[in-house]
């Protein structure tokens, strides 16, 4: 019997990176699994694989800022598997790094619109789903960058912050629907999102590493896998007097 055997979760930006191992744990530990993103592909990609491995896992098109296609792809879901129990809220850009008098209006709204208004989309139409069926839990991905700041990248910080209060909110406000709400706040962990930034940095991609290795107390960054296991913790019920919090999952970076 698996940790979240027979629930029905939703990953959002499921394809690469920390969604990715989010998926395939869910999937190992006996969940329905649908898998979302923008990219067609490698989603589907992924969907394959868990299929292989025995587990069930449904690909959707998905781009969080569309409030359309957000309740289009959950019904189908629903449809497709009779219930939703667990969203994960993932799907995140870092955006343009520049300072604050430098960033244009149109670069501070995509990283809001992915960042924040798909985790408010995603969580107004999975709730009434999650309502109907006794409970939940919505487990967003937040940051360390929820918790402290640094001088870089400020509407990644500032959506970071934001998705951390949504939680709290949204945690006091369906506490009574049995629905629990809490974040996640990983420290760097080696993904597409953070190679990307690491090819930009005029050091390059090693020596960017390397950094990133030197400012976690633990002496390097994490894998997606690290934080997969902080998600399969909240989608069980395991977790089930958790609402509110705050997983912090740094290897010290912010202690
Ligand atoms: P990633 O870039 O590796 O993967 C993100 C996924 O989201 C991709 O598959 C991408 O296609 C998808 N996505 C992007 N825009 C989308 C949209 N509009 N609709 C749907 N899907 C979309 O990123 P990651 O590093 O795995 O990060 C996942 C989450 O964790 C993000 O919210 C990120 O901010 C957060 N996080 C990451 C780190 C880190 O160090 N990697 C640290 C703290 C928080």
């Amino acid at each position: 019997m698996g940790r979240v055997e027979g629930k029905v979760a939703i990953v959002t930006g499921g394809a690469l990176g920390i969604g990715r191992a989010a998926c395939l744990l869910l999937a190992k530990e006996g969940a329905k699994v649908a898998v979302t993103d923008v990219l067609n592909k490698e989603g589907q990609e992924l969907v394959d694989e868990i299929k292989g491995l025995g587990g069930v896992a449904r690909f959707w098109h998905l781009d969080v800022t569309s409030e359309d296609e957000v309740k289009g792809v959950f019904t189908d879901i629903f449809k497709e598997f009779g219930k939703i129990d667990v969203l994960v809220n993932n799907a995140g850009i870092a955006g343009v790094n520049k300072p604050t008098h430098e960033i244009t209006e149109e670069e501070w709204d995509k990283v809001m619109n992915v960042n924040v208004k798909g985790v408010f989309f995603c969580t107004k139409h999975a709730i009434p789903y999650m309502q109907k069926a006794g409970g939940g839990s919505v487990i967003n991905l937040s940051s360390i960058y929820g918790l402290i700041s640094a001088p870089d990248i400020p509407p990644y910080h500032a959506s970071k912050g934001a998705v951390r209060l949504m939680s709290k909110t949204d945690a006091l406000l369906y506490a009574k629907d049995n629905i629990r709400v809490n974040s996640v706040h990983p420290g760097y962990i080696w993904t597409p999102l953070v190679e990307d930034l690491g090819k930009k940095s005029p050091e390059g991609v090693e020596a960017f590493r390397k950094h990133l290795d030197s400012l976690h107390p633990i002496g390097h960054v994490g894998e997606p896998i690290d934080i997969a296991y902080g998600i399969l913790y909240h989608a069980s019920d395991e977790s089930k007097f958790v609402t509110g919090s705050e997983l912090v999952i740094d290897g010290g970076y912010t202690a």
